[in-house]
């Protein structure tokens, strides 16, 4: 068994490490330093810590792929020196970094866990504290053969450890806020860590390599009884766009009136590609179960299963950034690369 490493604590921001400013009544960041000296348990756990910090830390809301290239570089470049790495970040985007950096990081054996806080770490009730230190603590986690537990990107929140790219902010208000609508979590933690061994990603044994291209020319794009087709064609028809999020109702379903199936042909023809992901917040996109989805179909619109949102944005955003090839990204869209799909449901 090889002698254990320190834990890495990356501090990007959020609500964890914030504290009310009484001059402005608003939340304002902290320095990293005293968030540790707010959970002095982390001394006593046993596991040795270091930190580093985003300077100016972040509110989540500013986060961008600049940010998921440089906490993925952090890790790769510490990724010998540390068993493993907590990620402090704020809740708002905290799913998208974590299906992002889940998709970024190949070859991934150790764990990268993203944790936050409703309450500010210096607040009486925060959550902050249980946050920080079982994610710390889960980071350490060994099995038998010495080997790290969790070995891949997951989010700890409201008790359990969740797999990253199937995570969603659900509540702005519960201690829950974050849920796996569509996967178990991978441990629970009560008095003790419950491992959910059958839940538990593995990656083939491959190099730690880092994919750090995202195209951010893609478009979200909700649809509503009663919207406006004519709005919903000029952004189709922006030269400059290259992906197209169609968040659908219920299994996958769209109006299937003549002119939205043009609008859609015509962009598909002209090389946008075009994913169906559910507005619902449980279940997935089954083409075909209907007329207003085999629609979609029939204009080459690609099925995103179960995938949460987060995970169709980050990783559509993901493949244009590696290649131009249709078939290539229909084929990577629908696999299951990183534990984020249910292939067969
Ligand atoms: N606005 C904060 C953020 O996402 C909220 C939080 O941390 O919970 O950075």
């Amino acid at each position: 068994m090889s002698a254990r490493k320190p834990i890495l604590i990356i501090y990007t921001g959020g609500t964890i490490g914030s504290v009310h400013d009484p001059r402005t009544g608003s939340l304002v960041p902290i320095d990293f330093s005293q968030i540790t000296s707010h959970v002095p348990e982390l001394n006593r756990s046993g596991i040795t810590i270091d930190a580093v910090s985003f300077n100016p830390p972040i509110d989540s809301s500013n986060i961008n792929p600049s940010h998921w290239r440089k906490i993925a570089t952090l890790i790769r470049t510490h990724h010998k020196k540390y068993d493993g790495f907590v990620i402090l970040h704020g809740t708002d985007t905290m799913a998208f970094t974590a299906s992002a950096l889940s998709f970024m990081i190949e070859g991934l054996k150790k764990p990268v866990i993203l944790t936050g806080s409703q309450l500010p770490i210096g607040m009486p009730r925060t959550d902050g504290r249980e946050n920080l230190l079982s994610s710390v603590m889960i980071a350490a986690l060994r099995d038998k053969t010495g080997s790290p537990v969790i070995q891949e990107v997951s989010v700890y929140f409201g008790s359990k450890l969740l797999r990253g790219n199937r995570a969603h902010k659900q509540s702005a208000h519960s201690f829950d806020a974050i849920v796996s609508p569509n996967y178990p979590s991978l441990v629970d933690a009560g008095v003790d860590f419950k491992v959910n061994h059958h839940a538990l990603y593995r990656a083939s044994e491959k190099p730690l390599k880092l994919n750090t291209r995202f195209e951010s020319q893609v478009a979200w794009l909700p649809f509503f009884p009663g919207m406006t087709y004519e709005i919903f064609d000029n952004l189709l028809e922006n030269d400059n766009l290259r992906g197209v999020i169609l968040s659908t109702f219920g299994s996958g379903n769209a109006p299937n009136i003549e002119a939205l199936k043009d609008m859609l042909k015509r962009a598909i023809d002209r090389g946008v590609t075009i994913v169906n992901i559910t507005q619902c917040g449980h279940g997935g996109v089954k083409h075909e179960m209907y007329a207003t989805s085999l629609m979609l179909t029939e204009c080459g619109v690609i099925p995103g299963g179960d995938m949460t949102n987060e995970a169709a944005i980050t990783k559509l955003m993901m493949l244009l950034g590696k290649t131009d090839y249709q078939e290539e990204i229909r084929r990577d869209f629908t696999s299951d690369i990183r534990g984020e799909l249910t292939t067969n449901p």
